[in-house]
Order: C-alpha cells, then sequence, then structure tokens
C-alpha cells in the first residue's frame, strides 16, 4: 500500500509526478521541460514558492528552537506516522497519514514556526527515504508547509482557552485539500469544485476523528508530554487494526472476483460437454448410421461424459474440502497398482498424439486410496490436457529417505516459474480467456495440495527438460509399511 501525504494524495499525482521522473531520466533536456506534469507547473510552482518563504520565515524567526525540546517528539511521532500510513475505507489515495495529528498539536502548543518546520521536516524526510521524485518530495512537502502554517496562524489570534486544537486540525485540514484538489482538477482537467467537493466529502470522516484526537493530545501535552505517551497504545492498536482489517478486504475482494471467473468457467465446462453429448444421443437415434459412424459417436459420449464428471468431482471434493468434511480413511495400497489405475483410465480419453507410460515399482503405503487416485488423475489429466502439441506424460513412483514419491511429467506448455507457488490456489488459471481453447476449472491443483497435505506431504512444481513441467509430490512411507 503507498503512502499519501496528509488525507490523499491521490495515486493520480503520484503516477503523474512518477511518469515524470522516467522521463527525466531519459534527458537532461526533457527533465528540465518535463519537470512539472502538463497544466500542474501553475500551481505547483506558486505552492513551493510560498512554501519556501514560509519555512525561510520560521527558520529566520526562531522556529528551531522548541525542536531542541519536547517538540521534537511531536517531530519524531509526524515522521512515523507519514511513513506508517492507516489504509482508511473509501478514502481515494489507500491510506492516510496520521501525522497532521502531531503538526497540528505542535501548531497550538508551540505555533506555527514550530509547526511549518516540523510539517515540511517529517515529509521531507520520510518522501527522501522513500527516494520519491524531487517534484513530488518538495510538493507534498510544501504543502505540509502551508497548511501547518495555516494551522499555526488561524488559532495565533485566540485566547489560550480557546486553543483547543479543533480549529489547527481545520485549517490544516482545509488547506491540504484544497491545494491537492487544485493539482488533481488541473491533472484530471476537471472543474475544481466537484474535484474539491468530492475530497471533502471523501475525508470528512477521517477527519472528524483526527480533529478529534489533535484536541485530547493538545489537552495531555499541556499537562505533561509524558501524558501523551498514553495515546500512543491506542493510535497504534488502531493502525494496525485498520491495516489488517483493509488486508482481509483486500482478499475478500479478491476471492469474489476469482468466484465471478470461477462461475463463468464452469457454466461453459459443464455446457460443452453436455452439447456434446446431446448432439451425439440425437444423432444415434437416427437409423441409418454405419457402424463406424455408431462407435465415434459412443466415444464422444463416453469422453465427454468422463469429463463432466471430473468437472462435477472437482467441484464436489473442492466444497469438501473447503468444509472440512474430507475424511482420511488409510489403509495399505500397492502405489504401483492406484498408479497404474489411473494411467489406465486416462489413456482411454486421451487424444492419439499423447502417450503416458508408468514407472513404478511396488510399494506399498498407508494411505487413503480415494485421495491417492485423486490427486493422481488430476495430475495426469492436466500433463495430457496441457500438452497440446502432444508428447509422452511419464508417470514415476520413487523412494527416497522415508518419503514415496510421485512424479507425473509432460512436454507440454510448461509453468512459468513466476507462477509455480500460485497454481496451487482455489480458482488460479494461468489461461482464465481460454486463449489456447483448454478448459478448466482452477480446482485439480488447489484440490491436490489439500490432500497431499492431508496425507502428511506436500507437492510442487518445476520444469521439465527439454520443454514441459514436472508435478511432483511426496508422502511419508510409514515405518515398516513401505518396502521396495
Ligand atoms: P484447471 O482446471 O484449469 O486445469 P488446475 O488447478 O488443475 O486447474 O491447474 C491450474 C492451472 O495451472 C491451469 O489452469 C494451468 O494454467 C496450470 N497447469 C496445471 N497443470 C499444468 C501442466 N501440466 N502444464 C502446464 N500448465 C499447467
Amino acid at each position: 500500500m503507498r503512502s499519501a501525504p496528509f488525507w490523499a494524495i491521490a495515486s493520480v499525482v503520484e503516477l503523474v509526478l512518477g511518469e515524470n521522473a522516467s522521463v527525466a531520466e531519459r534527458s537532461r533536456l526533457a527533465a528540465l521541460r518535463g519537470l512539472f506534469p502538463p497544466r500542474t507547473a501553475p500551481v505547483i510552482v506558486p505552492v513551493c514558492a510560498a512554501a519556501a518563504a514560509v519555512v525561510g520565515l520560521a527558520l529566520a524567526q526562531g522556529g528551531a528552537s522548541h525542536l531542541a525540546g519536547p517538540a521534537a517528539a511531536l517531530l519524531l511521532a509526524a515522521t512515523l506516522a507519514e511513513a506508517f500510513p492507516v489504509p482508511i475505507e473509501r478514502v481515494a489515495a489507500g491510506a492516510t497519514s496520521f501525522a497532521n495529528v502531531f503538526i497540528a498539536t505542535a501548531a497550538v502548543v508551540y505555533g506555527w514556526r514550530t509547526a511549518v518546520l516540523i510539517g515540511a521536516g517529517s515529509m521531507l524526510a520520510v518522501e527522501l527515504y522513500r527516494r520519491t521524485p524531487a517534484v513530488r518530495i518538495a510538493y507534498n512537502s510544501a504543502l505540509y508547509a502551508l497548511a501547518a502554517a495555516a494551522a499555526g496562524l488561524g488559532v495565533e489570534p485566540l485566547p489560550d482557552r480557546f486553543k483547543t486544537g479543533l480549529l489547527a486540525s481545520l485549517c490544516f485540514y482545509a488547506v491540504d485539500v484544497i491545494l491537492l484538489a487544485a493539482v488533481l482538477a488541473r491533472i484530471r482537467s476537471e472543474r475544481y469544485v466537484s474535484v474539491a467537493r468530492s475530497f471533502f466529502l471523501s475525508t470528512l470522516s477521517p477527519f472528524v476523528v483526527m480533529a478529534a484526537v489533535t484536541g485530547v493530545l493538545v489537552q495531555l501535552w499541556r499537562q505533561s508530554p509524558w501524558w501523551s505517551l498514553l495515546l500512543a497504545p491506542p493510535l497504534v492498536a488502531i493502525g494496525m487494526h485498520q491495516r489488517s482489517l483493509l488486508e482481509t478486504v483486500r482478499r475478500q475482494r479478491e476471492l469474489d472476483t476469482l468466484k465471478d471467473e470461477f462461475i463463468a468457467v464452469i457454466s461453459h465446462e459443464l455446457r460443452t460437454p453436455l452439447a456434446s453429448v446431446y448432439g451425439a444421443a440425437v444423432t444415434l437415434e437416427e437409423r441409418d448410421l454405419d457402424n463406424e459412424m455408431r462407435w465415434r459417436l459412443l466415444g464422444v459420449i463416453r469422453r465427454e461424459s468422463a469429463r463432466l464428471a471430473t468437472v462435477v468431482n472437482d467441484v464436489l471434493w473442492a466444497s469438501r474440502l473447503e468444509a472440512k468434511k474430507t475424511r482420511s480413511e488409510p489403509e495399505w495400497c500397492d502405489t504401483a497398482l492406484l498408479v497404474s489405475e489411473a494411467v489406465a483410465r486416462a489413456a482411454e480419453l486421451s487424444p492419439e498424439n499423447v502417450s503416458i507410460v508408468a514407472e513404478a515399482d511396488s510399494v506399498v503405503a498407508r494411505v487413503d486410496p480415494a485421495q491417492l487416485r485423486m490427486v493422481l488423475a488430476n495430475l495426469i489429466d492436466n500433463a495430457v490436457k496441457y500438452s497440446p502439441q502432444g508428447g509422452t506424460v511419464d508417470v514415476r513412483v520413487e523412494q527416497s529417505n522415508g518419503h514415496i514419491r510421485f512424479l507425473v511429467s509432460d512436454e507440454g506448455i510448461g509453468v512459468p516459474e513466476a507462477e509455480r507457488e500460485r497454481i496451487f490456489d482455489k480458482f488460479i488459471r494461468l489461461d482464465p480467456e481460454m486463449s489456447r481453447g483448454i478448459g478448466g476449472t482452477g480446482l485439480g491443483l488447489y484440490i491436490c495440495r489439500e490432500l497431499v497435505g492431508q496425507m502428511g506431504g506436500r507437492i510442487w512444481v518445476s520444469a521439465n527438460q527439454p520443454r514441459g513441467s514436472t508435478f511432483a509430490f511426496e508422502i511419508p512411507a510409514e515405518e515398516g509399511g513401505a518396502e521396495a
């Protein structure tokens, strides 16, 4: 999650300014010309110039003197808050910094000069650490400097008892959003008023929270800066909770999208074989078919119904695994026998250009045969399915270091290295648009991983030489049970 300066430097600003930097790298001339995103210079130049003047004045008038005392703690807190922004749902930039709480407090307690230095200093430190492009560093720091100045000057004429922190917070907020909206309106070529309105609306509720926190901090700070430390645990806890909540929401949304895709895929996966079975059955009803045609049609029905059964089976297994309703019923089995059964079943349905060979010594293991069959069937089916140009699928069983290792190698399209972890997740298909015309539900490898896990083993994929992939899984060979 990227951070934003106070409230919401929307990612679009980052994007445009970021692009600007890459232009700058190309040539110095382009860098000079492209220093400001198109149309934003009339906003960025005066904002930065005004901020430079304000910072200069603050330094000249001794704003830094307080930083030798407890105000340094506010600078540190603002910098940390800026470095670890809190994600807030519905705030456009994704993450909101609490730095304004500490800057507004400084404005109330130490005056605008110190607040300006804390505002600009905290942003400068974080942006320099992040190595953001120079224009962005300047603009974001300027925004904080001017907002901090507004916060301090806004409360200066008030008598002390009215300096609660609320007005300072409001001034900071208003200046920040007004200037931010000015840049965004230019970048998006939108009306200033509508950009500003949407900003104010989307950030109003977090603003109320932060203004209230500022009020509390100001009161505590006045009693003693030490008392303010009491605010740290709840603020940190809220920040961490908010982060984990947003991460959960993000994952949930990702899963929802995958489920939507899954529904589209599964409808296709069910409809296609059904249509073939129906078509073949209707044609078979005609009496004047020769024998060869009858056998061909029967073959179609057999293949397509097996495909249907596989899809339905995958969905059932996945839902049982999800509901944790799969119970392992281990028994002593000859793994070589299970392998040869799986190979024979797959060979019946595989296209002519794919040959499946098995090389398995007789290894007896204590496993649930239904689960092992399911894993083998899925891996062999995939090996055949993802070998559209044909080739050999090689199934082997080996024994090593107290484990039984099963290997299914193919000469097919292979799995890119970057995807070798992800493909075992639920609903993940590397080609969801089916541009290669290979169907599937994205459940097979998820089921394999879960079942192998239940057997106490692990599964992985590596590249096969010279092409294709090798899926391997190993399960523990029980003491005294396994024999070569
Ligand atoms: P699917 O029903 O899509 O085959 P799986 O969970 O079995 O679902 O596989 C997930 C994805 O992993 C597939 O969509 C495919 O992109 C990739 N994949 C699986 N097996 C192979 C293989 N043997 N060769 C190449 N890619 C594979």
